[in-house]
């Protein structure tokens, strides 16, 4: 695997992004890379901060994902295949606040760890890709899921922040022991 995923409750997983500024060959071997852990780790999201770095950046792929949401990029709407994996840099999301719809999630810095997220099911949101040029997307469904979870990231804020505390309680002894694993390794 390219680059070395962090678990929580690494502090790196805390850290607001920087905003992105600089759009070099550096940043796109740097979103390649996270494209290729992703994969590797058999997700659908990555953000910068679950490998270490506090930026704005995240990658989506959801070709694989088995679930029907619509999109419209830039205006139209192109096959997934010719847009992903994506890379969002800077997002800045708007997100149509009803209907809220509930869905469990995972992410990969909690292995093994799934639980129900409640969240806006439509957005818009506005970003960079990594070479530097702006897009508007407007989705719905699993994709502004999986946008929303890894802006989330991007902004130091996971998905057990947004659980409802019935949820929460029951995943808390799974929580504690990864806490507790995630603080042995560092050690080492
Ligand atoms: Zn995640």
């Amino acid at each position: 695997m390219p680059l070395q995923i962090v678990h929580y409750d690494d502090p790196i997983l805390r850290k607001k992004g920087e905003k992105i500024k600089t759009f070099d060959p550096a940043l796109v071997r740097f979103a390649t890379e996270m494209v290729e852990t992703m994969h590797e780790a058999g997700g659908i999201g990555l953000a910068a901060q679950q490998v270490g770095r506090a930026l704005q950046l995240c990658v989506v792929d959801l070709r694989s994902a088995h679930a029907e949401f619509s999109w419209r990029l830039d205006g139209a709407q192109p096959p997934l295949e010719l847009f992903m994996p994506m890379t969002i840099v800077n997002p800045e999301i708007t997100p149509e606040p009803l209907p809220e719809d509930i869905a469990e999630e995972g992410c990969l810095s909690f292995p093994d760890i799934r639980g129900e997220v409640a969240r806006p099911e439509t957005i818009a949101v506005k970003f960079k890709d990594e070479r530097g040029t702006p897009h508007l997307l407007h989705c719905d469904g699993l994709f502004a899921r999986c946008i929303q979870h890894e802006a989330d990231h991007l902004n130091g804020v996971l998905f057990i922040d947004r659980m409802d505390k019935k949820v929460l309680a029951e995943l808390e002894p799974a929580n504690r022991d990864l806490k507790k694993q995630t603080r042995a390794a560092a050690k080492d």
